[in-house]
């Protein structure tokens, strides 16, 4: 049984708002803080009280409701030292392999630099749950904005190296979008398709589509397949995972 209850809820124009709650403590975790009145608001529905906040990396839509629910709440930061300075109310900077507690539940902190110079996820292991922010979504990954292609290519190979059946939670709905674009690199996957028509359904329902399990993307998601030499190859850089990258996330900004 699951030692922990996840809350998730829109926020903003298209990111999830997540609340992670350990009852036996009564320890409350926010991670990314996107909407302040929003996620003060869904904590009191639940009554918990928030008593940390981990972000991922410092933009706005992440880092920016910080100080507010901090000023609420008194809540403890815990974010990325790779942005110490870039993230409000920081408390306790953090990076690979440093454990974060939220009651007696352990989290381990990857560093996956690409999409940020200090973007942080944190692992929880013994839940099978990794919150990734913005490094990966389903079907896609964030886009390369303080990173390069090598640096993405690493960190979303720590993402794949945990166990199959993790549970992704990402910090957006860009769903629907990625489906078109990977199946425009990769028409004949099966997994994909089927992956892109159950994406469809749920849309049309307005469900999201959030989580994902790290088993589903590694069979659909082009950008974590840019190993896979029949992808090397519809993209020419066969041999060559880095540039495999690099030709999928180009084309995706260019999409
Ligand atoms: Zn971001
Ligand atoms: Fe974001």
């Amino acid at each position: 049984m699951s030692a922990i209850e996840i809350h998730m809820f829109p926020c903003l124009s298209d990111n999830y708002g997540y609340l992670v709650h350990e009852p036996k403590s009564g320890e409350t975790t926010c991670i990314d803080t996107p909407d302040a009145d929003r996620i003060l608001s869904e904590a009191g529905k639940k009554s918990w009280n928030i008593t940390q906040i981990w972000n991922t990396h410092w933009h706005p839509d992440h880092a920016g409701g910080n100080l507010a629910i901090k000023e609420a709440t008194d809540c403890m930061i815990i974010g990325p030292a790779g942005e110490e300075e870039k993230i409000p109310g920081l408390d306790r900077a953090v990076h690979q392999d440093s454990l974060v507690n939220l009651g007696h539940v352990e989290a381990r902190v990857l560093d996956v630099p690409g999409h940020t110079a200090g973007h942080i996820a944190f692992h929880l292991p013994d839940e099978d749950v990794a919150f990734v922010g913005d490094t990966l979504f389903a079907l896609g990954c964030g886009r390369l904005f303080e990173g390069t292609p090598e640096q993405m290519v690493h960190s979303l190979a720590k993402l794949k190296a945990l166990p199959g059946e993790t549970t992704i939670y990402c910090a957006h709905e860009y769903t629907a979008a990625n489906a078109k674009f990977a199946l425009s690199v990769e028409p004949n996957n099966p997994a994909l398709r089927s992956y892109a028509s159950d994406v469809a359904r749920l849309r049309s329902e307005q469900k999201p589509t959030v989580p994902t399990i790290l088993s589903k993307e590694l069979n659909a998601n082009p950008f974590l397949r840019a190993d896979v030499p029949s992808l090397q190859t519809a993209m020419g850089h066969v041999g060559d995972e880095v540039a495999t990258f690099a030709e999928i996330r180009s084309r995706k900004d260019n999409f």
